[in-house]
């Protein structure tokens, strides 16, 4: 698979770069995110062939379609870390909430949220593209709680690469921060940022393009790269859990071969959701891909006026901290894929200018035929997680957001809930919603919730409250720079 630029090329780098290129070195031209140069097709009769198939040989099959230059023995191993899953014949379960209802549940990794699927395959190819190259790699991750802890589990011991990982100071849950904090492996940097999200990913990117930065790194033979879901390595591993949920409805008899279904993804940074678009253009039968926000809602807005506005936001802090997100990265790439490189030029820059942009009436069509889009204010938040449960099911705050989208077309389809964190992250809001008991610290919620709910707490949540602290630097956003150096 050669890789292209979303914003066209500048004339200073190549024209395509190979997979692995793209995954080492995420900056394209003009600021714009590496994409394939050609999506595949499923081949016919794939869905058949893998209709029985274990989540690593799905994943093998998929990924071979793209033709990376990953040999297949190091993607094999990679694709070995669902190992570590709670059921690693089934990685990633499909629950039925009702007759035509399913959730995902992509959550029972290592750090209990989605990032694990696509981090930990990732982790062991840069490793692995790292060691051959004998060259040394600085990742940095900006995380609004999710990305950091999957981040820095898929890297933990890995020679060659060293993680530094950026998050807004109170903008995760306490469970979030400690999974990242108390990290010992000494390859590993965590950083507490003054400022949100979009700071922090700010902050990031304006790092990833500085060329001072690139010498002093440089001087240290010392490569960058990234791992937020603006790096085209993970989107690859984010679109095989909605052809596996696909199949799963197939096995039950829910589905017949061909039907469609419809996916319903809590978005932020659009990584999970551009997933489910590319399986779609791959072939996969998906009617629309249903795009759930907290208040931070200005990817409702966008599809369903076609207006993307920052003018009068400001970041919220919400129930659904993983989303709390106004720059939605990977809509660049479904600009690209609907409009072309010189359109996504014009509106990416309009929206780094001007602050916003706006579609023609003509490509809000085309946008509005595969998605549609809602959100969920916090109270509604607490009331769904309430509903849900009251019908024997626990779910976690952003999977909340999903349950508030109508239907926008045929009811009749089966929709898949993307459930994107277990409950166990955020349990305070759990507690405030399911036992009226708002104010409690994440041990003592996740005890009163654990006990009401009857649900277990895995360990690899209970034992972080035991861990000592390893990382307690806490900076602005002016002094990253030579913080990472001096980690260095
Ligand atoms: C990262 C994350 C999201 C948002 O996913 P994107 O791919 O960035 O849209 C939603 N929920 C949880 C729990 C997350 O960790």
């Amino acid at each position: 698979m050669q890789c292209i630029e979303t914003r066209g090329n500048d004339g200073r780098r190549p024209h395509q770069v190979s997979f692995s290129e793209a995954m080492l070195n995420p900056v394209a031209s003009f600021g714009g995110l590496y994409v394939p140069a050609r999506l595949p097709r499923l081949p016919e009769g794939f869905l058949t062939q893998q209709l029985h198939a274990d989540y690593a040989s799905l994943a093998s099959a998929v990924l071979d379609l793209y033709q990376l230059d990953i040999p297949a023995e190091v993607l094999h191993q990679a694709l070995a870390r669902y190992t570590q899953f709670d059921d690693p014949q089934s990685p990633i379960p499909v629950h039925q909430l009702a007759d035509n209802l399913f959730v995902n549940e992509l959550y029972h990794g290592p750090t209990r949220a989605f990032k694990d699927i696509a981090l930990q395959p990732f982790g062991a190819l840069l490793s692995h593209l790292a060691a051959t190259r004998q060259e040394q790699f600085l990742v940095l991750a900006a995380t609004s709680g999710d990305t950091g802890p999957a981040t820095l589990h898929a890297f933990r011991h890995c020679p060659w690469v060293k993680v530094v990982c950026l998050y807004p100071v109170g903008g995760t849950s306490d469970v979030q921060r400690l999974q990242m904090v108390t990290e010992t492996a000494p390859n590993l940097c965590v950083l507490g940022i003054h400022g949100d999200f979009d700071d922090t990913q700010n902050a990031l990117k304006a790092l990833l393009s500085s060329d001072t930065f690139q010498a002093q790194l440089a001087r240290r033979n010392t490569r960058l790269s990234a791992a937020n879901s603006v790096n085209i390595g993970r989107i690859m591993f984010q679109q095989i859990y909605h052809i596996a949920a696909y199949l799963s409805l197939v096995r039950r008899g829910t589905l017949q071969l061909g039907e469609s279904i419809n996916i319903n993804v809590p978005s932020g940074n659009f990584g999970n959701a551009l997933g489910a678009y590319y399986a779609r253009k791959l072939g996969l039968p998906i009617d629309r891909i249903l795009i759930a926000s907290n208040q931070n809602n200005v990817l409702t807005d966008f599809i369903r006026t076609g207006r993307y506005d920052l003018r009068q936001r400001q970041v919220i802090n919400t129930h659904a901290p993983a989303m709390d997100i106004l720059i939605s990265s990977n809509i660049e790439r479904l600009l690209f894929d609907l409009f072309g490189p010189e359109r996504t030029r014009t509106l990416m820059s309009a929206l780094t200018q001007e602050r916003h942009y706006a579609l023609d009436a003509q490509e809000l069509t085309q946008l509005q035929a595969i998605f549609a889009a809602d959100f969920a204010t916090d109270a509604e938040v607490r009331t769904y997680m309430h509903d849900v449960f009251s019908q024997g099911y626990v779910i976690d705050p952003h999977t909340a957001t999903s349950f508030g989208i109508q239907h926008p077309a045929d009811r009749n389809i089966p929709t898949v809930i993307c459930a994107t964190a277990e409950w166990t992250k955020f349990s305070p809001t759990l507690a405030t919603a399911l036992l009226q008991t708002p104010g409690l610290s994440d041990a003592e919620a996740l005890r009163q919730v654990a006990a009401a709910t009857n649900q277990p707490v895995p360990a690899q949540i209970a034992d972080i409250f035991h861990r000592p602290v390893q990382h307690k630097m806490q900076i602005s956003p002016d002094a990253i720079e030579a913080a990472i150096l001096d980690f260095l």
